[in-house]
């Protein structure tokens, strides 16, 4: 008796991402209340399954839906606002000024822009820190894409909060509203050491121990960050973070750039990941993070963008591929982060980094989330190794479709959640107002 699901999906070309690494040439994924009900080939998929629908993806190279591990996701509307700058006077003299003045109404437009920008290119969950991400929340659930959202903790007033309880009732809020949620969860998210008392970076772990969520923070980003921390501490970041207990399993650690190599045996020995975000650390020069040294220690290394105004995308294919190139030519050594290295830091890793082992791989159990490349892209032809052109060929708009828990979230330009031609002008109003604002008269 054939088995009943939900969805046949038929795949020129799949890569699973499973424990094997198993890529499968003309294969059938069976798929069923969300979830991944059976893989193999196609043939032997569709004997075995009775399904409701269908779906022909048999030119496509299909593959998990991408995990961004780290992120701003509002900063979408400050794209390009400036740049060129170091992240210091960037921070304070272009960025925060703005922030501090955009409303819950622009956060809210940053996150349905940032969620498009992600399907469009096949990621399908992002981890995120920022304010008001109980507005924002609405626009993640329009899209229909997965989250793990934490309100961003400082010590001084944002636009979301006036005072240290507040941020935290915001955030416990916000944990609280996500459980049972089913495509979003919560993660608490200290904005860095050198913004937060070491009485709120305490208090910040409870909070991520009592939800049992991820506690993320940036850490060891700059040189200048190492020196502040030295200054404050008495140790640089990474130490500090473990004498305050704040390198646990469930930390995720931003950045690490600026790290020596007792900062690196620290991070392996306390089992906490770390994301990478290449693109974003080259544009304000902060450095190359040392990630071949990393995964040689054993430390779980994922992939984010940052935000938008310092990438200037959130393209998890442009990362793959900068990560691959620059830690090559840095260690001047081409065997240096291989291809399957760095998709494993897009999906797999990115999953385990964010305590969601469903996601990231297509196996038995697995969540339904995937991203199909068109193979008739001149740039996808010929195809020897389709890992090699995930990591160096592709660039992340020759996805056709995404999915996300067996639902179409994005297809061919269309994105079903949302109406994304009212969204732009939405966007081209709300830069306007922002182009006023940031006196922007002399960057026309
Ligand atoms: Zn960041």
């Amino acid at each position: 008796m054939p088995l009943a699901c939900d969805t046949l999906v038929r795949c020129g070309l799949l890569l699973t991402q499973d424990d094997e690494r198993t890529a499968i040439a003309d294969a059938g994924l069976a798929l069923a209340g969300g979830l991944v009900l059976a893989v193999g080939p196609y043939a032997a998929v569709a004997a075995a399954h009775a399904p409701a629908g269908m779906l022909d993806l048999s030119g496509c190279l299909v593959l998990p839906g991408l995990v961004n591990t780290h992120g701003h996701a509002p900063m979408t509307l400050l794209r390009g606002l400036a740049d060129d700058k170091p992240l210091m006077p960037w921070l304070e003299e272009d960025i925060w000024p703005i922030e501090g003045r955009l409303t819950p109404e622009h956060m809210e437009l940053g996150m349905a822009l940032a969620c498009a920008e992600m399907l469009r290119t096949g990621t399908t969950c992002f981890c995120d820190m920022y304010v008001w991400q109980d507005r924002n929340l609405r626009a993640v659930e329009h899209a229909g894409i997965r989250a793990v959202l934490g309100e961003g903790i400082f010590e001084f007033p944002t636009s979301s909060y006036s005072t240290i309880d507040q941020a935290f009732a915001r955030a416990e809020a916000l944990l609280t509203a996500l459980q049972g949620h089913p495509l979003v969860r919560g993660c608490v998210a200290l904005h860095a050491l050198y913004t937060s008392s070491p009485a709120t970076q305490a208090r910040s772990m409870d909070l991520a121990e009592r939800f049992d969520a991820p506690w993320t923070v940036h850490l060891a980003e700059t040189s200048q960050e190492t020196a502040t921390v030295l200054t404050g501490c008495g140790a640089r970041p990474v130490p500090c973070a473990a004498a305050r207990g704040l390198l646990r399993p469930r930390t995720l650690a931003a950045h690490c750039v600026d790290l020596d190599p007792g900062d690196i045996r620290l991070l392996a020995e306390s089992g906490c990941g770390v994301t990478h975000q290449p693109s974003s650390n080259f544009k304000l020069a902060s450095g190359f993070a040392p990630v071949p040294a990393l995964l040689d220690a054993g430390v779980r290394v994922s992939l984010g963008t940052d935000g938008a105004a310092s990438n200037n995308g959130l393209n998890l294919f442009g990362e793959m591929r900068a990560c691959a190139l620059a830690h090559k030519a840095v260690a001047r050594d081409a065997t240096a982060i291989p291809a399957q290295a760095v998709l494993d830091m897009a999906t797999r890793h990115g999953a385990d980094n964010l305590g969601w082992p469903e996601l990231g791989r297509l196996a038995p159990g697995s969540a339904a989330d995937l991203a199909a490349l068109d193979l008739a892209a001149p740039n996808l032809q010929p195809l020897y190794n389709p890992v090699s052109h995930v990591a160096y060929a592709a660039t992340g708009h020759e996805v056709r479709l995404t999915m996300v828990a067996g639902k179409v979230v994005y297809r061919d330009g269309a994105f079903p959640g949302f109406d994304y031609p009212g969204l732009l002008a939405e966007v081209a109003e709300a830069a306007r107002w922002i182009r006023e604002q940031a006196g922007a008269a002399k960057n026309p």
